[in-house]
C-alpha cells in the first residue's frame, strides 16, 4: 500500500470502514480541534494563486440584489481521500483494507476573510450551495466515487476569529457507516409502508408543532424526536427528493436563507459552542454495496446541525466514517513497551 495515502480498514466487529491517515502531518492536523489550529491555515484559503494551491472550480456571479460575489473550490492539501490511483483492495487473513480513494475539496465561500455564515446574504450563500451541486455532478462522472458529504463548522458568537468562511466537500468510494445506517432505516420503513420515512416524519412534525423551529414554503427545520446533541436541528426540503444535486437552482436562495435562520437561532442558544452542519444525500446506487436501487423513492436529502462543545473533534459525526489517527499497531507497541508495575505487586 502506497506510503503517501490514507488507508481504509473494514471493521468486522461494528460494520463499515475506519479511515487511518498514516501521515504524521495529517495526524497532527486531524487531532487538533479547529479553533486551536495555527493561524497560518494549511488550506490556502486566502490566496488561490499561492504555490501548491490547486483550484478546482470558481464562479464570480452578479446577484439579483445588484452585488457581485465569488466562490472558489480548491483541493485540500491534507485530503482524507485522494483521487489518484486505484482502491488496491487487499485481504489479510479475515481483515480487508484498501486505499482511501476519493476527493476532498475546500469551498471558499467568500473573497472576504471576515465574512461568516451570518454576514453572507442568502443570494451569496446560494452560490456556495450551487458550487456543492456542480462539484457533486462532476465527481459523479468518476464511477469509483459513491458518496458525497458536505460539511461546515463554526463557533457561535466566535467574534474576532477571522478564519475565511469555508466548508468541505468529501467524495469517497465507500458509503460511510452513518449514511448506510440511515439508508437501512429508510429502506425498512419503505418496504413496510411504501412511503418515504422522512416525508412521514416531516408530516408528523408539521402536525405536532412542538419540535418545529422554522417552516417556510419549501423547507422545514425541527429538533428531531430522538435528538442526539443539545439543540440538534434537522432541515428538510418539504418536497421529496433523494439527491441534493437535483434541488432546483431557483430554490437555493430560500435554502440558504433557511440555513442562515437556523445558524442565527443557534448563535443565540449556544454561545461559544461549535456547530457542525452536514449534508446527507443519497449515494450512487450500487449492487455491491447493497444500496437498493432506485433509492430515489425512499431516501430524502437533508441537512443536520449538530452542536458540540469546543475542543472536541468528532469525525464520525462529520463524515459518517470513524477516522483514527493512531494506528493500532503503534498503539499496541506503545502499550506493550510502557513500564508498569505488575498488577499482582
Ligand atoms: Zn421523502
Ligand atoms: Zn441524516
Amino acid at each position: 500500500m502506497d506510503e503517501n495515502s490514507t488507508q481504509l480498514r473494514r471493521d468486522p466487529h461494528h460494520g463499515g470502514w475506519v479511515l487511518l491517515p498514516f501521515q504524521p502531518e495529517r495526524e497532527q492536523l486531524l487531532s487538533i480541534s479547529p479553533e486551536d489550529r495555527p493561524a497560518d491555515s494549511p488550506n490556502a484559503l486566502d490566496d488561490s494563486e499561492a504555490p501548491g494551491v490547486h483550484m478546482v472550480w470558481s464562479v464570480k456571479s452578479a446577484l439579483p440584489d445588484g452585488s457581485e460575489h465569488q466562490v472558489r473550490v480548491i483541493a485540500n492539501r491534507f485530503a482524507m481521500y485522494r483521487v489518484e490511483g486505484q482502491e488496491d483492495r487487499q485481504g489479510r487473513g479475515l481483515y480487508d483494507m484498501m486505499r482511501g480513494v476519493g476527493a476532498h475539496e475546500i469551498i471558499v465561500e467568500s473573497p472576504n476573510a471576515r465574512d461568516s455564515i451570518l454576514t453572507l446574504t442568502p443570494y451569496q450563500y446560494a452560490l456556495t450551495l450551487r458550487a456543492v451541486q456542480e462539484r457533486i455532478r462532476d465527481l459523479r462522472k468518476d464511477g469509483r466515487l459513491k458518496s458525497f458529504s458536505f460539511l461546515r463548522e463554526w463557533t457561535c458568537q466566535g467574534n474576532g476569529v477571522a478564519s475565511h468562511p469555508h466548508s468541505q466537500l468529501i467524495a469517497s468510494s465507500i458509503v460511510p457507516l452513518g449514511l448506510s445506517n440511515e439508508m437501512d432505516s429508510a429502506w425498512a420503513h419503505f418496504k413496510y409502508k411504501e412511503r418515504c420515512l422522512f416525508c412521514d416524519m416531516i408530516r408528523q412534525e408539521m402536525h405536532d408543532e412542538s419540535r418545529l423551529v422554522m417552516e417556510g414554503d419549501d423547507y422545514i427545520a425541527y429538533c428531531p424526536f430522538a435528538s442526539r446533541y443539545p439543540f440538534e436541528i434537522h432541515l428538510f426540503p418539504k418536497k421529496h427528493s433523494a439527491e441534493f444535486h437535483d434541488e432546483p437552482g431557483e430554490r437555493l436562495p430560500a435554502l440558504a436563507a433557511a440555513i442562515r435562520d437556523a445558524a442565527a437561532r443557534l448563535e443565540a442558544a449556544i454561545p461559544g459552542w461549535r456547530v457542525l452542519m452536514v449534508l446527507h444525500t443519497a449515494p450512487v446506487p450500487s449492487k455491491r454495496m447493497h444500496i437498493h436501487s432506485p433509492h430515489s423513492s425512499y431516501y430524502h436529502w437533508h441537512i443536520e446541525f449538530l452542536p458540540y462543545p469546543p475542543g472536541f473533534v468528532d469525525w464520525y459525526a462529520r463524515t459518517g466514517t470513524h477516522v483514527e489517527c493512531t494506528p493500532p499497531e503503534n498503539a499496541a507497541a506503545f502499550l506493550r513497551e510502557v513500564n508498569v508495575p505488575s498488577p499482582w505487586e
